[in-house]
This record gives C-alpha cells, structure tokens and sequence, in this order.
C-alpha cells in the first residue's frame, strides 16, 4: 500500500485551511463595518453581526480541528483510533478527514451519549 495517503489528506487539508482563513477575514471585515453603523440601523446590524459571529466560530471551530487533524499527520497518528489503536475506514476519513475514532468507536460513543 502507498505510504502517500496521509500526505494526500495533508495537501487537501492546508487548502482547506486557507479557504477557512479566506473566509474567516471576510466575516471579520463584516463585523468591523457592523461596528461602524451609526444608531440608526444598530438594531438591524446587531442581528446580523450575531449571524456573522456564528459563522467566525464555526469557521475557528474548523481550522482548530484540522490542526489537530494536520498534528495527527505529523506524528503518524493520523488514521488509527485513539478509541482502539484500530485503523480508521479511509472511506470514513475521506467524508470526515478530522475523524479521530473508527466507526464502531464512534458509533458506541454515540450510543454512550444518548442514553448517559
Ligand atoms: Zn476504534
């Protein structure tokens, strides 16, 4: 087996994370303009802005998690539950590349969490 997988996932990763960061500075730009309306259309522009902040921390909440994902790499640790030492499916990690558990793993946790 190529030995280039996990480099592939990297490559993809650090696209991603600048399209993350891309985005992330549009979302700052709009904030900062929302804080520069005058009293006015306040009202208006604080709701937006409440928008606006979900979107930055769903983006922060991202870049967060594919730095992990990109140390995961590094260290060799990409790919292989951290539940159960398991290599995880590549069908899994290539819809959800920051996936740290195998399926069986995470679908126990989540077992786990609905009924605590
Ligand atoms: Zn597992």
């Amino acid at each position: 087996m190529a030995n280039n997988w996990p480099d592939a996932r990297r490559s993809e990763l650090l696209l991603k994370k600048e399209e993350i960061k891309a985005r992330l500075k549009r979302i700052t730009a709009n904030l900062r303009r929302g804080y520069e309306a005058d009293s006015k259309e306040r009202a208006k522009q604080l709701e937006d802005c409440e928008v606006v902040d979900a979107l930055g921390n769903a983006a922060k909440g991202e870049l967060e998690k594919i730095s992990a994902t990109l140390a995961r790499i590094k260290t060799g640790e990409f790919g292989i539950c951290i539940d159960c030492g398991m290599p995880i499916d590549k069908g899994r990690i290539k819809v959800y590349p920051y996936a740290l558990e195998c399926i069986d793993c995470a679908t126990m946790n989540e077992h786990r969490q609905a009924r605590p």
